[in-house]
């Protein structure tokens, strides 16, 4: 039915952001507001509840079927628990779907937000019409999802496609997660941008550095530079693409998609670094992989809300699971 609409959340650890979205996939209202990080999951449920009231009332004939959540992992995508997500503070096996339902009367599906984008691609975006994907945002690191015959690829606690901690070199610099040679330590948009720092340096001239402003130089102004010719940023982002296409054949070897979905601040960049990343794919890849497209990703920074919402509007046969023994959310000890 037309007036029909799921409350889509995205919990970022910079922006909370919710929209309304119906069965086309389309944002039918849209707000957002700077996430209170390290103020506690108490204040953030709160900032939650004020933000759906006030989207709710954008389109109060609207009926809505139920609330999507995307949130940062690790967290439990069938007990609905928010694990321990390392840029909200004091959040520690947090039970939040059973909170929200609670407190928004509403039934509430909780997803990783990187998931939570794969299936907004796979359905609305660049995937739609495959049966299998894999979705790889590549920005600040590497995250990813992997959709398999229809469904989010959940696994053991739903800690599946971990797409940025895969091992593919044993040198570089040493990732976010303490070993050395993780692909997003080495092909992420940080990665990028630091190679491109080391190349150069304020006030050399250099084309990066002009567009930096002779400050910092990010992967972003990379794929600017490249676009305008220069002969190091084209130099960088090749050498960004040898690194996507290793990874990018290791995913076609996992998980056989019939498209892969490229996303983040660098997928801007995809079709500079195409002809390499698919020289790579050919090197390295066994023959009945390569032909896999790689494509860039469609929704851009909604996918993941439409993603969360499409939890909610297109039931995939995931149920929740009942949340075993007394919850360790402060003030809900008290069961019920
Ligand atoms: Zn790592």
């Amino acid at each position: 039915m037309s007036n029909e609409a799921a409350l889509a959340i995205d919990l970022g650890g910079t922006e909370l952001r919710a929209a309304l979205v119906d069965r086309d996939g389309k944002i039918l209202a849209f707000a957002a507001v700077p996430t209170q990080a390290q103020a506690g999951p108490e204040v953030v449920i709160g900032q939650i509840e004020a933000l759906a009231a006030t989207i709710h009332a954008e389109a109060p004939a609207l009926a809505i079927l139920g609330v999507g959540v995307g949130a940062p992992g690790p967290l439990d995508p069938l007990a609905g628990i928010a694990v321990g997500p390392p840029t909200l503070a004091g959040w520690l096996d947090v039970p939040l779907a059973d909170i929200l339902e609670r407190r928004l009367g509403l039934p509430v599906r909780l997803e990783n937000d990187a998931n939570a984008a794969a299936l907004g691609e796979w359905r609305f975006g660049a995937g739609h019409g495959a049966r299998s994907l894999v979705f790889v945002t590549v920005s600040t690191g590497i995250g990813g999802g992997v959709v398999v015959d229809g469904r989010i690829l959940h696994a053991r606690r739903g800690l599946a496609a971990e797409i940025g901690h895969m091992t593919i070199t044993n040198e570089g610099e040493r990732c976010i997660c303490g070993v050395v040679g993780c692909f997003e330590a080495i092909a992420s948009g940080t990665a990028l941008g630091r190679r491109a720092n080391a190349a150069t340096s304020a006030f050399d001239g250099s084309t990066l550095r002009r567009l930096s402003a002779n400050g910092e130089v990010t992967g972003r102004h990379v794929v600017d530079a490249a676009r305008l010719q220069d002969d190091l940023a084209l130099a960088l982002l090749e050498e960004e693409a040898r690194w996507l296409g290793v990874g990018f054949t290791n995913l076609l070897h996992l998980y056989s998609p019939d498209v892969l979905v490229v996303g983040g601040g660098i997928a801007n960049g995809l079709d500079l670094m195409a002809p390499a990343i698919e020289a790579t794919i050919r090197q390295r890849a066994m023959r009945a992989y390569r032909d896999v497209p790689v494509v860039q990703a469609q929704l851009g920074r909604h996918a993941g809300l439409i993603g969360a919402a499409s939890l909610v509007l297109f039931a995939d046969g995931t149920a929740r699971l009942p949340v075993d023994g007394p919850s360790r959310y402060p003030g809900h000890e008290d069961g019920h």
